[in-house]
């Protein structure tokens, strides 16, 4: 039986480690120590792919001090899909993004190199964007899970619950004018609703005041060819609702 006091301690950590309200807390004997909130090398850009976070330019600026979720991703057993992972994939992009797009979590690609969004349906989103006149390089990209679920096999509600304060922490910190929520799971997470994603596409929502529209996820896309004019219908609204 895990020892409730424990539990919620490390509950609050997290909490104040994603940046939330301060807390004070008795020292418990043998209690981990927390993590260091930032680690330099989430500063260093590599010139030929950009480090998982959030990166600014031109560089510097209090979101890389303020971005501890990168480490605290790569070091997260919270749930199960810690056990198949290679690499975490925390999200990448712009700290002043106008558009955040979240997905649903890393693929096999994604699980290899650690970044969001690469392979096949990470080459069409960047064609969607490229559309819209967005450069990838300019929005911010994330998933709901950081760690891939094994065979691609969706999300499970417990993996989600703990995985999610990373993403509503990058989004507060983001701040964006649009998110476009990408494929049912990504939606259904950020509207906390069970509905369908046809249900809730054609709708302007709101995440904590911050315009949200649903639309098909690339890897749908690729499926089903079918979706992509629904889906660049989508995508424009959303590029309208940022100019
Ligand atoms: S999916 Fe999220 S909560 Fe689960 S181990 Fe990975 S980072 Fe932690």
């Amino acid at each position: 039986m895990t020892d409730g006091r424990a539990l919620a301690r490390e509950f609050l950590e997290q909490q104040r480690l994603l940046g939330g309200d301060s807390v004070i807390l008795p020292e418990l004997p043998g209690a981990p120590q927390p993590p260091a909130a930032t680690h330099p090398a989430s500063r260093i850009p590599s010139p030929d792919s950009p480090p998982p976070g959030i990166s600014y330019d031109p560089p510097g600026g209090d979101l890389f001090s303020n971005d501890p979720i990168p480490q605290l991703v790569a070091s997260c057993t919270k749930c199960r899909l810690c056990e198949g992972r290679r690499h975490t994939v925390p999200g990448e992009g712009a700290g002043d993004a106008r558009l955040v797009v979240v997905g649903e979590g890393p693929g096999r690609v994604e699980d290899e190199t650690g970044r969001p969004f690469v392979g096949p349906a990470g080459e069409l989103l960047t064609k969607i964007l490229g559309a819209i006149e967005l450069p990838r390089e300019r929005v911010f990209i994330c998933n709901v899970v950081k760690c891939r679920p094994p065979e691609n096999r969706l999300p499970q509600f417990d993996e989600i619950a703990a995985c999610v304060p990373y993403l509503f922490r990058q989004i507060d910190i983001v701040k964006p004018k649009v998110i476009l929520a990408m494929g049912g799971t990504a939606a259904q997470t950020l509207l906390n609703t069970k509905q369908s994603l046809g249900a809730l596409r054609n709708l302007m929502h709101r995440f904590r005041g911050i315009p949200l529209i649903v639309t098909y996820h690339p890897a749908a896309l690729l499926r089903n060819p079918n979706w992509k004019k629904p889906t660049w219908d989508d995508v424009r609204i959303a590029r309208r609702l940022i100019d």
